[in-house]
């Protein structure tokens, strides 16, 4: 019981640091201590390590949630989202718990107390769970405080016996929360997940509300950009759709369609075609309210594409954008550690449609920056390198038959109406205010027909290969299996040993750094599973073995990526962020 937590802390107090390994375990709090029960799950071994791994759990009595807020898949995660900001701002609230820290190696240390911090992003998460029984468990982490490296057992007393109930009460209790705001917050998620189903049946890709408010604060912050200065979208009339929502009811948006499904974003340069791609880019995650993106979903297989100088490429079949490469490298089975911005965008292309993308998002900024040639060609430079010495198949060439393919594209374009001549859908975007030129596009490539301008036409999209996933780190697996450091250092670089660095910064749909968490532990998962020959995922397509990380995660949560341990930092990847890791890890060995 607590009494029992506390006298054990009292024993160990002024003792080696080590003595803390004796809370390890379960307690159970009395009906006034709480009722919930603690599981301090891992203590860190010296005060300088990463901190203590501690759970709490709540009986569902004493949670009290009430049946309609858990009656869904969506809206238990919203509710888990919304208690994991409460708890996380409970705490904070308190000060985290951090007393003035005294000088020096012998003076006070530790004593934090922290929540995962989500973003403006509403994801399955691994910080609160709701459990079968409705029992709510929140995850945490305490750096157990020291004096030199002793043990302050008073001290830690506090922090768990004193502090902690009040968090778990204001934070984890449904009857301490503002009602009406976790109401908003499960039905602003559910209205955004709604939209997002109902996409297909409305036969488009993404649809962006009215009202809603794209920019962002600044480039170092996704909250919204302040309302004084942000010109709120409106959809014009050609394309505006109209869409029940179950919360909301009715609302008008931009409608970006499936089939027919070439779209052009154009516009001067600073007129807000890349806010509005970056808008659609994150439309396949939920938001939370205030966000000013709820009423932005975009297809759940959207991904973003860009050039990505440098990045390896492992036995990736490039032929429907390269052939021809000079000194008769292999295009059909590509490698290479270091690939050139057009290689990596048509491996990056590759890649996501070999494991189910159905719609892609480029910004030519991003694409033509390093890959111009890989985006179109004007008629000078086609009559002086004709079709066969030039290696590069344009990506506009591939746009029609990947369109008939289903999978559809929507193309920020600066500086080439050469997309005029496929593009399906034209909008323009005139100081933050989208119209439809469609019309006036067609009829400018009409004219230009036969100016010798146009490029070979393509009827074909040319081959997707999958691939087998041998194994992703060959180095062996030690008796206790976690041999293998991984450490994730940002939202996008996680750090590996013999590996380096991962580098994911063209993985531009990945929005929290629990996420990226998640992605790491994932690939210590698959080199467990690949890592004995007959192993279960051994010789796996790829995608099959993605499509079991999803079908564990949709059984257990997220906990299923992270093996036995209970992590509270985690949020869920979709396969094509993950995939992207894989593809990315040099010691990975992928096969045709
Ligand atoms: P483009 O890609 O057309 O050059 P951007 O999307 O980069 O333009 O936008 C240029 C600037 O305008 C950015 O600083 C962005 O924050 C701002 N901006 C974009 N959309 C809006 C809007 N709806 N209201 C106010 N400012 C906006
Ligand atoms: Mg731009």
């Amino acid at each position: 019981s607590g009494s029992d937590l506390a006298a054990a802390l009292q024993r160990i107090d002024g003792r080696g640091y080590k003595a803390y390994k004796d809370i390890e375990g379960r307690w159970q709090m009395a009906a006034q201590q709480g009722g919930y029960c603690l599981c301090v799950d891992w203590v860190q071994g010296d005060p300088f390590a990463s901190p203590s791994k501690c759970r709490v759990v709540l009986p569902a009595a004493l949670a009290a949630l009430p049946a309609q807020l858990v009656c869904s898949r969506t809206r238990r995660t919203a509710v888990c989202d919304y208690l994991t900001r409460s708890f996380g701002a409970a705490v904070a609230a308190s000060g985290g718990d951090i007393r003035q820290q005294s000088g020096g190696w012998q003076g006070e240390k530790g004593g934090e107390m922290s929540v995962d911090k989500p973003g403006q992003h509403v994801l399955e998460r691994t910080s609160v769970l709701i459990l079968a029984d409705g029992s709510v468990e929140a995850r945490f982490t305490v750096a157990l405080p020291a004096r030199g490296r002793s043990v302050l057992g008073q001290w830690a007393s506090s922090i768990l016996l004193q502090n902690l109930p009040r968090y778990v009460h204001q934070g984890l209790q449904y009857a301490q929360q503002d009602r009406h705001a976790l109401q908003r917050h499960v039905e602003c998620v559910e209205d955004t997940q709604s939209l997002r189903d109902q996409l297909p049946a409305l036969g488009l890709v993404s649809y962006l509300g009215d009202g809603s408010i794209l920019p962002r604060k600044s480039g170092a912050s996704d909250e919204p950009m302040a309302a004084a200065e942000a010109v709120p979208f409106r959809s014009p009339e050609a394309l505006a759709v109209t869409v029940q929502l179950p919360n909301r009811g009715a609302v008008r948006g931009l409608g970006i369609r499936r089939v027919r499904g070439i779209t052009l974003v154009v516009g001067g340069g600073f007129h807000g075609k890349s806010t509005v791609l970056e808008a659609i880019e994150c439309g396949v995650y939920n938001k939370i309210p205030g966000d000013g993106r709820e009423l932005i979903a975009t297809d759940p297989c959207a991904v973003k594409i860009r050039a990505e100088d440098g990045r390896r490429v492992g036995s990736v079949n490039i032929s429907p954008f390269l052939s021809n490469l000079p000194f008769g490298k292999d295009t059909r089975c590509f490698q290479t550690p270091d690939a050139s911005g057009s290689t990596s965008q048509a491996a990056n292309i590759q890649e996501a449609l070999e494991v189910g993308a159905s719609t892609l998002l480029i910004d030519e900024d991003k694409a033509s920056g390093v890959a111009s040639n890989a985006m179109t060609r004007d008629a000078r430079m086609l009559e002086l390198v004709s079709g066969n010495r030039e290696p590069i198949t344009p990506f506009i060439c591939k746009l029609p038959p990947l369109a008939a393919l289903g999978v559809s594209c929507i193309l920020v374009i600066g500086g080439s109406g050469q997309y005029f001549d496929v593009a399906d859908t034209v909008i323009c975007m005139d100081a933050y205010v989208p119209s439809d030129v469609t019309a006036a596009a067609q009829a400018i490539s009409a004219r230009h027909a036969g100016t010798g301008d146009r490029l070979p036409r393509h009827e074909t999209y040319g081959d997707i290969t999958p691939r087998t996933l041998v194994s992703v780190h060959p180095r062996p697996v030690s008796a206790h299996g976690r041999d293998l450091r991984v450490k994730t250092r940002t939202l996008h670089c996680i750090q590996l040993d013999q590996e380096g660095e991962l580098d994911l910064s063209a993985v531009e749909q990945l929005v929290e750094v629990s996420q990226t968490r998640a992605i790491a532990d994932a690939l210590m998962k698959l080199r467990g599973a690949l890592a004995g020959r007959g192993g279960p995922w051994t010789g796996r397509p790829l995608t099959q073995v993605l499509d079991a990380l999803e079908a564990e995660m949709d059984e257990r949560g997220v906990d299923a990526l992270a093996g036995r341990s209970k992590p509270g930092n985690l949020a869920r990847p979709r396969r094509f962020e993950l995939a992207a890791a894989v593809n990315r890890l040099r010691t990975a060995q992928l096969r045709q």
